[in-house]
């Protein structure tokens, strides 16, 4: 037993912890838990609880479901939301297999692995999200249009209002929590808010945005409204995106930064957006899962439908955010196409492997787009080399299909799960009559 783990042990004793929640994420990036016994701690430390792995999401084939969920203490937490004495605790678990090895199923593990990549050539990764969200009056009901909690817009400050007595619960959860919020705002569309972690490396973070969505969703139920981190709940209002901002630290040095060069951006961090440039559409369908993600990007409301990078352009897919002299170890960034409806695991996983492939191979980084890209024709687009981003998941799926880098970072098995389900999900979305068409045909045709 090591020494996170006795430190759990005692602290389980100390807060009077009557339930320990051990959590992980299945394929399409749901929160899953199993609460345990104190008494049971020990065990799972040492070999795991066992669980049916092929009644969750992507885990296992039917005739090797048996797996094992393994507590890492160091992500342990008291749940502010469920009291003290007794209290609720939850660690996050590595799934592995009965004979101790990773399941290939574990988005976890998928980020471990493409991490443990990366540190091979001296990186480690580091990511800084801006998380947006509606919040609305009411339980969605089926078939009903969803009422904002206000109408205000980006930035805006109103006496007394929802957003802000809302976001000041949830930081205060959060930051009990261990997780630092830095800035939080009202966002562009009524009702909708954005809150930005504090940069972490990219598994705490991922495990932070886990966190992150069951406080909101917490806080939004103890205060009578609903929570949804939805890509694009309207159709005139903007999305919900999640937007990253990434680094690369060859130990304590912030690998993307070059004093002098232009934008302070090191040759390092130049070949980091090729590599995502260039692999933008084999993962988008991992950024970008869902039928809805795509009709975020494709109305322009600050979410990119392009594939380009820029200098404080906020109409390109990445952002290399404002220069300050001196900005130094804070050199970074901002990839704009990830939703906050995407796995973060897995998301953070397919955006550090393309980066590492432009390193390695050694990419060119194409024109920075200087223009408004929506802005200008299709034609004024091909002239400058500007594709655009998969236009559905239909089209996503069809490309990340032939990718090589995505079926490499997934792995086997999560890509080929991921692909079937998704194109399930496309199938069916595929066959419904929408409200759109019976406007549009029953009085005419
Ligand atoms: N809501 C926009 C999106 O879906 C982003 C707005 C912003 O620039 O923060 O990406
Ligand atoms: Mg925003
Ligand atoms: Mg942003």
């Amino acid at each position: 037993m090591g020494k996170q783990e006795d430190f759990v042990l005692r602290a389980l004793e100390e807060r009077d912890v009557r339930f320990v929640r051990l959590w992980f994420t299945d394929v399409l990036g749901f929160l899953k838990s199993v609460a345990v016994a104190p008494a049971e701690l020990e065990g799972a430390f040492d070999e795991g609880i066992g669980f049916d792995g092929s009644a969750i999401e992507g885990f296992a084939r039917v005739y090797e479901a048996d797996m094992l969920a393994k507590p890492d203490p160091s992500t342990f937490q008291i749940l502010p939301w469920r009291g003290e004495g007794p209290a609720t605790a939850r660690m996050f678990c590595d799934i592995v297999m009965p004979d101790g090895s990773p399941s290939y199923a574990d988005p976890r593990y998928v980020l471990k692995r493409t991490l443990g990549k990366a540190a091979e050539q001296g990186f480690t990764f580091y990511t800084h999200p801006e998380i947006e969200f509606y919040l609305f009056k009411d339980t969605p009901v089926a078939g009903a249009d969803p009422v904002p909690v206000d109408r205000s817009g980006y930035f805006d400050h109103t006496a007394q209002s929802m957003g802000a007595d809302f976001r000041r619960e949830a930081i205060t959860m959060l930051e009990s929590m261990g997780i630092s919020v830095e800035f939080s705002h009202h966002e562009g569309g009524p009702g909708q808010q954005e809150i930005d972690l504090r940069y972490a490396d990219a598994l705490s973070t991922a495990d932070n945005i886990m966190t992150f969505r069951t406080v909101i969703r917490e806080v939004a139920l103890s205060q009578g409204i609903w929570a949804t981190f939805m890509p694009k709940p309207f159709t005139t209002h903007p999305g919900s995106g999640m937007h990253t901002h990434v680094s690369l630290f060859e130990g304590d040095r912030n690998a993307f930064f070059e004093a002098g060069a232009e934008y302070q951006l090191s040759k390092t961090g130049r070949q980091f957006i090729a590599g995502i440039l260039r692999h933008a559409n084999e993962i988008s369908c991992v950024t970008n899962q869902w039928v809805n993600s795509y009709k975020r990007m494709m109305f322009g409301g600050e979410a990119p439908s392009y594939i380009c990078w820029g200098h404080n352009n906020r109409s390109a897919m990445i952002r290399v955010p404002m220069y300050k002299p001196n900005k130094g170890q804070s050199t970074r960034i901002e990839l704009r196409t990830i939703d906050a409806a995407s796995n973060p695991y897995l998301a953070y996983a397919v955006v550090l492997a393309a980066g590492m492939k432009g390193i390695e191979e050694g990419y060119d980084l194409p024109r920075e787009a200087e223009d408004d890209v929506w802005s200008l024709s299709e034609r004024e687009r091909k002239s400058l080399g500007i594709d655009p981003l998969p236009r559905s998941l239909h089209d996503a799926i069809g490309i990340a299909e032939e990718s090589e880098l995505l079926a490499e970072t997934l792995g086997e098995h999560v890509f080929d799960f991921f692909l079937r389900n998704k194109r399930q999900e496309w199938e069916e979305y595929r066959g419904q009559v929408s409200a759109f068409e019976r406007d549009r045909m029953l009085p005419v045709v």
